[in-house]
């Protein structure tokens, strides 16, 4: 028997969606399959107050991040990009003038689950010993890293991104700056470790125009060095 999709869903409703595994459990109300999914805040969202408060995160996350992730869904719907994974539509999509919103909404989409992954309510200060050592061995010392790190948040003209990233050629960790949309992945020179988000929707309820207060906070007190450890350790 060959059913089109359509069929299938239409057979996948009448049985009731519990007995079927796979994609068809993520099937929306309006028939179709769900392709990109919006994945969950690794801690609660008021668990960075004060340094980014519960609103600004409440904002960020559902309305921006979730904005990317509706509109994606909605751009790739009946294209060739459906059901692939998400580095690769952002990687597809790259540098195709044609191909622009679907570049933006993704790219942002996975910039921002790397961005919430990239703080955690009980990071910030210095990194263990190992990574301590890498830092000294790529910047200098860690003041000159934390310097560095806060002149490229403030240097980023407009709104974009700030990387802590793995060199692939020399080996050593170096932060690269994105604007707007703009992410590593969409190359193959750097492995992403951490990253700030400098638009101003990432701050500007909680510090105004104050983006190197921001900056500060978030290395002093939410920087995950745990993450960028995992980062390192699978690159
Ligand atoms: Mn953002």
């Amino acid at each position: 028997m060959n059913i089109d999709r359509r069929g299938f869903l239409v057979a996948a409703a009448a049985l009731g969606a519990t007995s079927l595994s796979g994609g068809i459990l993520a099937a929306n109300a309006a028939g179709g399959a769900s392709l990109i999914e919006l994945p969950k805040l690794p801690w609660e969202q008021s668990a960075l107050d004060p340094v980014i408060s519960g609103n600004t995160v409440g904002f960020h996350y559902a309305k921006h991040h979730k904005g990317y992730v509706d509109a994606l869904n909605k751009l790739i719907a009946g294209t060739p990009l459906e059901g692939r994974s998400l580095v690769e539509i952002v990687r597809e999509s790259a540098g195709k003038a044609d191909k622009a919103a679907i570049f933006n909404n993704a790219a942002q989409t996975w910039n921002h689950t790397f961005y919430w992954n990239s703080l955690s309510p009980k990071g910030g200060g210095k990194p263990g010993a190992e990574l301590v050592s890498r830092i000294d061995d790529s910047f200098g010392s860690f003041d000159d890293f934390r310097r560095a790190f806060l002149t490229a948040s403030t240097g980023q003209f407009g709104s974009g991104w700030v990387w802590l990233v793995l060199d692939k050629g020399s080996k050593k960790l170096s932060l690269i700056k994105t604007g707007n949309a703009d992410t590593p992945i969409s190359g193959d020179m750097h492995v992403p470790l951490a990253v700030l988000d400098v638009w101003e929707h990432a701050y500007y309820l909680d510090y105004q125009n104050r983006r190197l207060d921001y900056a500060t906070a978030i290395l002093d007190k939410l920087m995950n060095w745990r993450y960028v450890e995992d980062n390192l350790g699978k690159s």
